[in-house]
């Protein structure tokens, strides 16, 4: 069995001299991504969810003819130095809702295009709204051979639980049997989640959802599979074969932007218990409801339930978010490590100190131990780590 970190949410900014995500960073390109930023982080494997939009599939074409990954007859792409490419696509249903569809080749990438394309408005651009409702989408991933997931789940921005419903199974019915992930959104965690019984059938999924170079791998999964390929990946979600995710690592959901609920009016952070739902300082009720607040609001039980075999949930910061970890240090640390999964996760302590000093290794072990102190964030400002945390 193989160890394989994965990050499965990840954007294109340019693909083929065009734009591809409007938000995300120019220079965040396949070649980069696949080439410099998943083996700067560690990540044995990426999931592109602009792989759908024409110049993207235009540019993976590209890169199996010149030989630099190539296709796989269980599905996904194996790129030259040895990173897994997995295709996938999100979009933005009726509901108004987020959900990525995995897809294991090229042709369900073109199949995919063909029925959108008298659905959405711009077949160039990522998370496009497409004309046709949740429950049509789950027909369309099983027509593909897809693999269909909600999308940051929780957020207040077009998360299923965050906007649509409090429970999947009243709007889904039958069709949630083919639902197998829901993707957990920075500012949720399993403890959170698992206090809502419907979500004991999913598998947890902690993606970056990474608009720039810097934010991948902020979240990301360990995936427990007999080789590296699609069909191994869509085990891993079904949790059969002996395949599964044995970790989900991401940040502190206080460090996430939507962790509390918010105020535009007078831009107050909500601190007091959740749920809060009207502005306690000035009355309004249209706050961008914070996940955990959501969470509470829905929520069937105090205490987290969790089903067997759920994986733990380790919090992680990004390195460069670790105070005292300027560029320089940054840089050295990779010279000596190679990557941040294996300072994050794999090397030991002394030798950490040795090149860092004792500061930023007991920041490691902080870290590694999931007791990093946070402040925590909302309406759209991440929180950050405490400069004295150690
Ligand atoms: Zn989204
Ligand atoms: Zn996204």
């Amino acid at each position: 069995m193989l160890n394989i970190y994965g990050d499965l949410h990840i954007h294109i900014g340019t693909a083929a001299g065009q734009a591809v995500k409007i938000t995300a960073s120019r220079n965040l390109d396949l070649r980069t991504v696949v080439f410099q930023d998943a083996p700067g982080k560690g990540l044995d494997m990426v999931g592109i969810v602009d792989a759908g939009t024409l110049p993207v599939t235009y540019e993976i074409e590209q890169m199996i003819l010149s030989g630099e990954i190539r296709e796989l007859q269980q599905g996904g792409f194996l790129a030259r130095n040895g990173v897994l490419l997995i295709a996938a696509c999100e979009l933005e249903s009726l509901e108004g809702v987020h959900w990525i569809i995995f897809l294991p080749y090229l042709k369900s990438l073109k199949e995919y295009q063909r029925f959108i394309r008298s659905r959405v408005h711009n077949m160039q651009l990522s998370t496009q709204r497409i004309r046709i409702k949740a429950r049509e989408l789950v027909n369309l991933s099983c027509i593909l051979d897809g693999i269909l997931c909600p999308a940051h789940a929780f957020t207040p921005h077009k998360g299923a639980y965050g906007v649509w419903v409090e429970r999947l199974a009243a709007v889904m019915e039958q069709d949630l049997q083919q639902i197998r992930a829901i993707e957990l959104g920075l500012s949720a965690d399993t403890d959170m989640a698992d206090t809502i019984e419907e979500t004991r059938r999913f598998t947890f999924l902690s993606n970056s959802d990474a608009h720039s170079s810097a934010n991948i791998g902020r979240e990301y999964n360990l995936f427990r599979m007999g080789d590296k390929n699609f069909e191994e990946f869509r085990y891993c979600v079904e949790n059969s074969q002996g395949r599964r995710i044995t970790a989900n690592y991401g940040m502190d959901p206080q460090l996430g932007k939507y962790h509390r609920s918010y105020c535009p009016a007078c831009s107050t952070i909500a601190s007091d218990e959740p749920p809060v739902l009207e502005c306690r300082k000035c009355g309004s009720d249209k706050l961008i409801i914070g996940v955990h607040d959501r969470i509470a609001l829905i929520k069937d039980r105090d205490q987290p339930y969790h089903p067997v075999g759920r994986p733990p949930y380790y919090y992680r910061v990004p390195l460069k978010q670790l105070p005292g970890v300027g560029p320089q240090m940054h840089k050295k640390l990779l010279t000596y490590f190679e990557n941040e999964i294996n300072v994050m996760e794999k090397v030991p302590v002394e030798d950490i100190a040795r090149i860092a000093g004792e500061d930023i290794a007991a920041m490691i072990i902080k870290m590694r131990k999931s007791r990093l102190q946070i402040i925590p964030g909302g309406g759209g400002h991440y929180g950050k780590v405490k400069k004295n945390s150690h």
